[in-house]
């Protein structure tokens, strides 16, 4: 299944428990607007180069659209509509006045250099002012996969080059340096973390931290931070993987620090002791770390398996292979519907996206309202605000749980969000 087809499901399977109208289900499987374009910019040697760029804008009936903006190869129409209707439900789930949008440009950045990565950004973000789509009280991006605090401070510069005045709040995500929040750069995996922490002392009130192994798949700006704070609270992280594959601690956990070391040095936790086949054993041995291919760390005995890479990894091919009892998703759309129903029979639960990363785009509605205000946060106010959100969140979602019994957590957090959209169109007297 494709992931905007895999979105569908999910909706309609929420939409059937709920019996929602047919009308409101209309609603809300079309995005509001979709804006495609080809950008143009110009080489290190030159040339230029056309890429095409999207923004899906999929609901605004509970304020501005909001999601982030993501540069990969395989960004496309289908995967931007998916994302950004993620987002909707996503940030109604965490009951945040915002709507749901998502940016892509298909593009490897690792193959442009900090200047045409600029030219790129810049021209994107211009594009999609002139033809009215970005906005502070409209449509506001933030980072996602391969973009970053320094790609959004290019957007936000350009946009206001054109528009003649400052309004930082029109992209989050920015350095602290252009109005970014604290707490911003790490919120995806501290929402997440808060989620899993509740969620392990509900089920499990008798086990320490320190009782349960960890694997994370990508080791990006979401999986690293979110393995840096497991560790920290005393959670065993004993396996990480990135795009170039993954590594296995054999002492009793990851040593963080020296894994963020070797992404620095190597380019990946791999590149640190291998180029090519050839693996250096002994720095392997010494640092007690050991190769494996990144199937095998989704298929781990672990008890708890964190997704933080991209979408689509557990599918109808593997999901059968998992052993983790517990599955929590920082990336967006991990597990396809296929899985899900393979995970649910063994029941393998699943700690849906639109609950467990909403940490990120709280954190950037805490910077958008600061920059709205002309505020700054203190770092502490932020995280205990943050906590405070994702666990009434996590309340809401048990709440409907009890409601709809049959409901696994995905399909609660789905009828939690839609229930939200839906009045909010309810009252505007779009339904
Ligand atoms: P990122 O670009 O910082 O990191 C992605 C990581 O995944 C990289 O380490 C990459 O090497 C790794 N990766 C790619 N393919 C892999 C594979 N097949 N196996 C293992 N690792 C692989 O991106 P990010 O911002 O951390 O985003 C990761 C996911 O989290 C995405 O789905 C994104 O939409 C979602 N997310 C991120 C945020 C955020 O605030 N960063 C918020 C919400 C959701």
């Amino acid at each position: 299944m494709k992931p905007f087809q895999n979105f569908l499901h999910n909706l309609q399977s929420a939409a059937k428990m709920m019996n929602l109208p047919d009308d409101s289900y209309e609603a809300l499987s079309i995005p509001e607007n979709i804006f495609e374009t080809d950008i143009t910019f110009v080489k290190d040697d030159g040339s230029p180069m056309t890429v095409s760029g999207y923004r899906v804008q999929h609901n605004s009936a509970r304020g501005p659209y909001k999601g982030g903006i993501r540069f990969h190869p395989e960004a496309d129409i289908n995967e931007v509509k998916t994302l950004a209707s993620l987002m909707s439900l996503k940030c109604a789930v965490v009951n945040l006045p915002l709507g749901g949008g998502k940016g892509g440009i298909q593009v490897n950045p690792k193959e442009l250099s900090q200047g045409e990565l600029e030219r790129l950004s810049r021209a994107y973000f211009r594009a999609g002012t002139e033809a009215g789509v970005f906005g502070v009280k409209k449509d506001i991006p933030a980072p996602d996969v391969y973009t970053n605090p320094q790609i959004m401070s290019w957007m936000m510069d350009e946009y206001e080059q054109i528009v003649g005045y400052k309004e930082p709040g029109v992209i989050t995500g920015k350095p602290l340096e252009l109005g970014g929040s604290l707490g911003r750069n790490y919120a995806t995996s501290q929402g997440g973390f808060f989620i899993l922490e509740d969620f392990l002392q509900q089920q499990f009130p008798k086990k320490k931290a320190n009782e349960f192994t960890i694997a994370v798949q990508g080791f990006g700006n979401a999986g690293a931070f979110f393995a840096e704070i497991a560790d920290k609270a005393g959670y065993r992280i004993i396996a990480v993987s990135d795009s170039k594959g993954a590594i296995i601690c054999t002492d009793d956990h990851c040593k963080i620090d020296k894994l963020h070391e070797h992404k620095k040095t190597g380019g990946s936790l791999r590149g640190n002791f291998c180029q090519g086949d050839h693996c250096d054993i002994h720095k392997m041995s010494s640092e007690r770390v050991e190769m494996m291919t990144n199937e095998e760390l989704l298929e781990m005995e672990v008890d708890i398996l964190v997704v933080a890479a991209l979408d689509g990894v557990i599918h109808e091919g593997n999901a059968d292979k998992i052993k983790a009892p517990v599955i929590l998703e920082l990336a967006n759309g991990p597990v396809t519907a296929e899985a899900d129903t393979i995970l649910e029979s063994k029941e393998i639960t699943v700690i849906p996206d639109i609950l467990a990363n909403a940490g990120g785009v709280t954190v950037s509605y805490f910077e958008w309202v600061q920059n709205r205000s002309g505020d700054v946060w203190e770092e502490d106010y932020v995280n205990k605000k943050l906590k405070k959100i994702m666990l009434h969140a996590f309340r809401d979602l048990q709440n409907v749980q009890s409601e709809h019994e049959e409901a696994s957590m995905r399909e609660a957090a789905f009828i939690l969000g839609i229930e939200r959209i839906v009045k909010a169109m309810e009252l505007r007297g779009q339904l």
